[in-house]
């Protein structure tokens, strides 16, 4: 599994250290994501080298059925051109949109995908992958996965994920792992009430963050204003390039978010947070009305600790496959295969 990629001078007594990576020629892995308006399937072999990458964009609730279907496809597609066969493939990792019951893999009611309550995805997906392990938990828990290894909160045990995406979600990850909860609804930050008397969120509750700090709301304003169907990143990519409109459509949601984030912030403290997501993509037309929003709504204010003590915010170095490739985590993770 192991091959020598170089010697270190080590500059000491001893052995030089010599620096281990892992073949790439062991086998594939494949990383799956479930997300509410999106499938996304990354082929990558064991030293995480990505193959493939590709997403389809979908109408939100699409079934089962659909899904199972459209992921047969891209992973044909994903094998094509490639010397790597699916018979080497040693785990696929499935992150979805939802909170995961980590003993029964199923995904609960509550969270961004009410027509997959009950679905089992060990069930579902267990026929197309005959004799190979799955993997499966929430893809906010799984971009934390992604960040702690090779993304913004490597060399961080304790963290936190915050995800801005058209949902809201998150991932709390204490003593380098990931928190799941007793039934796997650890870290949905998206669904805290903030205000009982609020607008009904789509999880059934009212006044959630989610309600006040998604990116739906804006993304609906957007499509009014140029009069056409839009997708996040096309939003993201039009603020870079300087649209008024969607640089003040992601401030908004940066300072909305920001609120959301002060509460967090209250409760846990936390030395870093990563935002992901794909308004993360965005920079500081979102990270600096977040940073300001934060600072304001949270207990601990920059002013009353020294900089070591103060909580950093950092954007996700992953533009929209940090879910997926955390996935891709799970399985390396499950044969210990998994290096910085
Ligand atoms: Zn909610």
């Amino acid at each position: 599994m192991v091959v020598e990629s170089g010697s270190e001078s080590a500059g000491g007594v001893g052995r030089p250290a010599t620096a281990l990576t892992l073949n790439p020629r062991a086998g594939t892995c494949i990383g799956i994501l479930i997300g509410s308006t999106e499938i996304q399937v990354i082929l990558a072999d064991v030293a995480h080298t990505v193959l493939s990458d590709k997403t389809i964009n979908l109408e939100i609730d699409y079934s089962p059925q659909t899904a199972i279907q459209h992921v047969q496809r891209l992973i044909a597609e994903a094998y094509e051109g490639q010397w790597q066969r699916q018979n080497g493939l040693l785990g696929v990792g499935i992150a979805v949109g939802g909170p995961v019951n980590p003993v029964t893999g199923t995904v609960l009611r509550a969270g961004g995908m009410p027509t997959w309550a009950g679905v089992d995805m060990r069930e579902l997906f267990g026929p197309i992958f005959p004799d190979v392990p799955i993997f499966c938990d929430n893809e906010s828990n799984c971009s934390a996965i992604a960040e702690m290894t090779w993304g913004a909160a490597r060399g961080h045990d304790d963290f936190v994920v915050y995800t801005l995406d058209l949902g809201i979600g998150g991932a709390i990850v204490a003593g380098g792992r990931v928190l799941r909860g007793i039934a796997g609804g650890a870290g949905e930050f998206g669904h805290v009430v903030i205000d009982p008397q609020g607008p009904p969120c789509r999880c059934g509750n009212r006044g959630c963050i989610e309600v006040y700090a998604s990116f739906r709301a804006p993304m609906a304003e957007a499509e009014r204003h140029f009069g056409r169907a839009l997708r996040l990143t096309d939003v993201v990519e039009m603020a870079l390039g300087g649209d008024a409109l969607c640089r003040a459509l992601i401030a908004r949601t940066g300072e909305a978010g920001g609120h959301g984030l002060g509460l967090i912030g209250s409760v846990f403290n936390p030395t870093l947070v990563v935002v992901s997501g794909r308004l993360a993509m965005a920079g500081d037309i979102l990270m600096k009305p977040l940073a300001e929003s934060f600072e304001r709504f949270t207990l601990v204010k920059h002013g009353d600790v020294p900089d070591l003590a103060r909580t950093i915010l950092r954007p996700s170095q992953f533009s929209d496959n940090g879910a997926c490739m955390g996935a891709v985590g799970l399985v390396l993770r499950h044969h210990g295969r998994l290096v910085n």
